[in-house]
C-alpha cells in the first residue's frame, strides 16, 4: 500500500465523488479527486440546485398575481428581469461549488482541477501528473443525449439553460421526462410561451398511471401547450428561431428549443480499457452489489452506473463505500423506496410503488383524494388541484406506495417516506394525529378505499369521504 500515492484516488467531484472522498479521508485514508469541470457535478452547477432556484423564481410570478385575492393590493407582476435571477442564481451555484471543494480540502484531500483518465489499473494521468492509487472510484456521472435527428445542432441540452442570456419568447421543449417536465413548468412560469412535446400518450413514464394523468390536466390548465404521442422528424433553424417537425407534419416554433430525453454515463475518454473495467452497451460502468467493477480495487458510484439517477443516491452511496473501505465494516445503501420529487407546477412526490406495479403483485387497496388547495379556492386559480394517494396491502396493510401532485408535495413526502420505507401499516398511519389545517393531515385521514386492486375479485367499491 505505501507504494501509491493514495489509498484512494476519485475521479470526478460531483456529489457522490465529494462525500465519499471526503468521508474516506476523514478515516484516515490518504485522498485525491480529480474534477475537471466543476466542484459540485451536474446537481450544483448544471442540475438541481439552479434548476430549483428556477422553479422558485417562476413561483413568485405566480404568488404576485394570487396576492390579489387575499387582499394585497399593488402587486402587479410586471416583465421578470432575467439578468437578476441569473446573477442571484450563479452567486449561489459558484458559493455552494466552493464549498464543496473547501470541503475536501478541509477534510485532508489532495485536490486535482483536472479530468483524470487511466493509465492502467492502478495509475491514472491527471493532467501533467501521473498518480497511482491502490483503490480508485469512478464518479464522473452523465451528460445530456443528443438524439440522432437531423438538425439536432440547433437544440439546446439542459445545461444550457443556466448560460442563456436572455429569456427566450417561446421554448420547444422535447421530452416527457423529469427534465422536460420540469423545464416546460418553470420556463412557463417566467412567462415564456411554452410548447412541450413527448412520444408517450402522458409525461413521467414510470411514474403512477393517475399522477401522470393529473400532471397531463395540469399543464394544459396551466396553459403549456402539450403535444403528446408525438415523433419528431426533425429540428431546423428559421432566421433567428427554430423549428421542430413533428413526424405528423405539425411544426413547432421557438426561440430555443430543449432536448431532454435523458442522460447517458460520461465513460468516453476515461480509458476503462487500459484499467480493464467493462460497461454495459450503454456505456455505463457494471458494479456489483458492492459497487465493484470488473477490477476488484476499481469501485464505481453515481449516475456513471446509471441505476438510480439521482444526487441523493449517490450521495448515500457514496457514504456507504467510503465507510466499507476505510471505515472498519461493510455498509451498504439501499435502493429499495427511493422517494422522489419532480418540480413541476404543481410538484410531485413519489415513493414505493405505483399502483400498477402494486396490482401485479397483489391485492391493493387504493385510498385516493382529490381536492382544491385551500389557498386556491380563494384564488381561483386552475391547474393547481392536488391528488394524494395511499396504496396498501390488502393483507398485511402495509403502505406500499404514497403518491402526490400538488403543491408541498416534495416536501410532505420526505415524511411519509420514512414511514413507507420502515414498513409502517396503513392503520399505524390513521393512528396519527393529523395537522390542520394541511394538505399534508389527508394522508393519515384517507378513511375507503376508492378501490381494489390486484385480485380476481377485484371489485370498485366507491370513494367515500
Ligand atoms: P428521463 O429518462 O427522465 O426522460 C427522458 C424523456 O425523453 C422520456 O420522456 C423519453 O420518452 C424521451 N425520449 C428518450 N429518447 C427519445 C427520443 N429519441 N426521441 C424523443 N423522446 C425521447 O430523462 P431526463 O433527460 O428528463 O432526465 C435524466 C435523469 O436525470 C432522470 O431520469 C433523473 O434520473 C434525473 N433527474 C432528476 C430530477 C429530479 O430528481 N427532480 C430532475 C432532473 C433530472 P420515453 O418515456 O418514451 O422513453
Amino acid at each position: 500500500m505505501a507504494g501509491y500515492d493514495f489509498d484512494l484516488f476519485v475521479i470526478g467531484g460531483g456529489s457522490g465523488g465529494v462525500r465519499c472522498a471526503r468521508i474516506a479521508a476523514g478515516h484516515g485514508a490518504r485522498v485525491g479527486v480529480a474534477e475537471g469541470r466543476h466542484w459540485g457535478g451536474t446537481c450544483v452547477n448544471v442540475g438541481c440546485v439552479p434548476k430549483k432556484i428556477m422553479v422558485q423564481a417562476a413561483e413568485y410570478g405566480q404568488w404576485i398575481e394570487d396576492a390579489a385575492a387575499f387582499g394585497w393590493t399593488g402587486a402587479t407582476k410586471g416583465e421578470h428581469d432575467w439578468s437578476v435571477l441569473r446573477e442571484a442564481r450563479d452567486r449561489e451555484v459558484a458559493r455552494l461549488s466552493g464549498l464543496y471543494r473547501r470541503m475536501l480540502e478541509g477534510a485532508g484531500a489532495t485536490v486535482f482541477e483536472n479530468n483524470a483518465t487511466f493509465v492502467d489499473a492502478h495509475t491514472l494521468q491527471v493532467g501533467e501528473q501521473r498518480v497511482t492509487a491502490e483503490k480508485i472510484v469512478i464518479a464522473v456521472g452523465g451528460h445530456p443525449i443528443r438524439p440522432d435527428l437531423p438538425g439536432v445542432e440547433c437544440g439546446l441540452i439542459s445545461d444550457d439553460l443556466f448560460t442563456l442570456e436572455k429569456r427566450p419568447e417561446r421554448a420547444v421543449v422535447i421530452g416527457g421526462g423529469y427534465i422536460g417536465v420540469e423545464f416546460a413548468c418553470l420556463l412557463h412560469g417566467l412567462g415564456v410561451d411554452v410548447r412541450l412535446t413527448y412520444r408517450q400518450k402522458l409525461p413521467l413514464r414510470g411514474f403512477d398511471q393517475e399522477i401522470r394523468e393529473a400532471l397531463a390536466e395540469a399543464l394544459a390548465a396551466n396553459g403549456i401547450q402539450v403535444h403528446a404521442g408525438q415523433k419528431i422528424e426533425s429540428l431546423g433553424a428559421a432566421g433567428d428561431g427554430r423549428i421542430v417537425t413533428l413526424a405528423s407534419g405539425q411544426l413547432l416554433e421557438g426561440d430555443v428549443v430543449f432536448l431532454a430525453v435523458g442522460r447517458e454515463p460520461a465513460t468516453k475518454n476515461l480509458g476503462l480499457e487500459a484499467a480493464g473495467v467493462a460497461v454495459d452497451d450503454k456505456g455505463a460502468v457494471r458494479v456489483d452489489a458492492d459497487q465493484r467493477t470488473s477490477q476488484a480495487h476499481i469501485f464505481a458510484i453515481g449516475d456513471v452506473t446509471d441505476r438510480v439517477n439521482l444526487t441523493p443516491v449517490a450521495t448515500a452511496v457514496g457514504h456507504a463505500l467510503a465507510d466499507t473501505l476505510f471505515g472498519g465494516g461493510p455498509r451498504h445503501a439501499s435502493f429499495d423506496n427511493v422517494p422522489k420529487a419532480v418540480f413541476s407546477a404543481p410538484p410531485i412526490g413519489s415513493v414505493g410503488l405505483t399502483e400498477e406495479e402494486a396490482a401485479e403483485r397483489g391485492p391493493t387497496e387504493v385510498y385516493v383524494t382529490r381536492f382544491n388547495p385551500m389557498r386556491h379556492t380563494i384564488t381561483k386559480r386552475a391547474g393547481r388541484r392536488a391528488l394524494m394517494k395511499l396504496l396498501v396491502d390488502a393483507e398485511t396493510r402495509v403502505i406500499l406506495g404514497a403518491h402526490m401532485l400538488g403543491e408541498d408535495a416534495p416536501e410532505i413526502l420526505q415524511g411519509v417516506a420514512v414511514a413507507v420505507v420502515n414498513g409502517l401499516t396503513k392503520e399505524q398511519f390513521d393512528r396519527t394525529i393529523g395537522i390542520h389545517p394541511t394538505a399534508a393531515e389527508e394522508f393519515v385521514t384517507l378513511r375507503s378505499p376508492a378501490r381494489r386492486v390486484g385480485d380476481p375479485q377485484a371489485a370498485e367499491t366507491e370513494e367515500a369521504a
